[in-house]
């Protein structure tokens, strides 16, 4: 009986591969309720999962759903996988890169989450651009530009998506187990040979400290492993939010700046950083030569036209990002050093402007964000300016909560 299977993980019981099977399986085809998972998965966030019992969950998602096949392509296709965050547009740089390195790259991504922003919500800023290729499509994408940047199709681990959607309201979202299976359920049925996992700590982050961080990434290593995968990952930190802008078509416009190598900064950075892994994984190579080959695919100009292919592909009309007319700006009331920019209140400002979802079904606003002008460790004069905020609506700004300046 389900009750009995709950009960015993609330007990801190192990469960075994057929009651994880009933219980997630049933919820998947309507039988077990959500007031009966949201109690399974509580008891799971509190009292944690032994390592059979995550590969065995990790299994019933995958199965839930197809699993891609990209050899005919290339035994070599890579992936890459972030935990997430406020600014966190790394993928729009990063695909192209290493896709002009002749890498097939196939990224599945999702929609914002909480305050978090999603790849697909800031592609979808940029007019025509399909984010629903079906396999097809994603097949012939990759063959014929080498890559693809897209939502994640119907059929690809649907238990993610129903047990995600219920983690997201019932706070029982930054369990690392199940982190840990939603991610790696997704990249194993996803295809690719290589996945470079970028996971993030902090107030911004789903998980808040280094060492929650480590044990996530660590797990996920292990799964992909199990499966064949050639895994690496990153850490990283996410207490003040990454890079300048904020907000759908900002962010879009920040990633150009990056790929031309016009903007510098740390979440340049991170990009390089994270390529560079990429790069090296797939064509198995050091990581200083990685590197090389990114700068010059940065400086010659073949990341930033790799990127207008991949748009272009996909239907998208590069000239169509729009920023909101009426704009703000907000000067510091005081001299000093910045000592933090905290990321979770720019998120909550991000989602209060329109630019992100407070509830499922909400319209998202692509023309609204926040430029932040200065970073962590500048110095500032009074009168300086910190941040200009794009918004199509009226509400409180209160640019204190989000500067620390001593
Ligand atoms: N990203 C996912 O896809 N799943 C999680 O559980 C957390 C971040």
């Amino acid at each position: 009986m389900i009750k009995d299977i709950i009960d015993k993980k609330r007990l801190g019981e192990i469960l075994s591969y057929d009651e994880l099977e009933t219980i997630f399986m049933g919820y998947l085809n309507g039988q077990v309720k959500d007031y009966q998972m949201s109690s399974l998965l509580m008891a799971i966030c509190i009292n944690g999962m032994v390592l059979d019992e995550i590969f065995d969950l990790c299994d019933i998602f995958i199965k839930s759903g197809e699993r891609l096949d990209f050899s005919e392509i290339s035994k070599n296709t890579v992936d890459k996988h972030s935990t997430g965050g406020i600014g966190d547009k790394t993928t729009l740089v990063i695909v192209p890169i290493v896709a002009s390195l002749d890498i097939p790259t196939i990224k599945t991504s999702g929609r914002g989450l909480g305050y978090t922003g999603g790849t697909i919500d800031k592609l979808e800023s940029i007019k025509g651009y399909r984010t629903d290729l079906n396999n097809d499509e994603i097949f012939n994408s990759v063959k014929k530009v080498g890559a693809v940047i897209t939502g994640q199709t119907a059929n690809l681990v649907p238990l993610d998506k129903v047990i995600y959607a219920l983690r997201d309201v019932t706070a029982t979202v930054s369990s690392i187990p199940l982190i840990a299976v939603s991610i790696m359920s997704k990249k194993i049925a996803g295809g690719a040979t290589n996945i470079l996992l970028d996971v993030k700590y902090g107030s911004g982050a789903l998980v808040k400290t280094e060492e929650e961080a480590l044990s996530l990434a660590n797990l996920m290593k292990i799964i992909g492993e199990k499966y064949g995968k050639n895994v690496r990952f990153v850490i990283s930190n996410m207490d003040n939010p990454l890079g300048y802008a904020v907000g759908n078509s900002l962010e879009v416009m920040e990633a150009i700046r990056v790929l031309k190598g016009e903007e510098k900064g740390k979440f340049y950075d991170l990009c390089i950083e994270l390529a560079t892994h990429m790069v090296s994984m797939s064509k198995n190579i050091s990581l200083e030569e990685a590197y090389k080959l990114i700068l010059d695919v940065i400086n010659n100009g073949e990341a930033y036209n790799k990127f207008l292919e991949i748009v272009k592909n996909q239907g998208g009309d590069i000239n169509s990002l729009e920023i909101s007319k009426e704009k703000y700006e907000y000067f510091s009331e005081k001299s000093g050093v910045i000592k933090k920019i905290d990321a979770l209140e720019v998120g909550r400002l991000s989602l209060n402007l329109g630019a992100g979802r407070i509830k499922k079904d909400d319209k998202i606003d692509h023309s609204v964000g926040i430029v932040l002008e200065k970073e962590v460790g500048d110095s500032v004069k009074k009168g300086d300016l910190l941040m200009t905020v794009y918004k199509n609506k009226e509400i409180e700004i209160d640019y204190k909560n989000i500067f620390d300046i001593d």
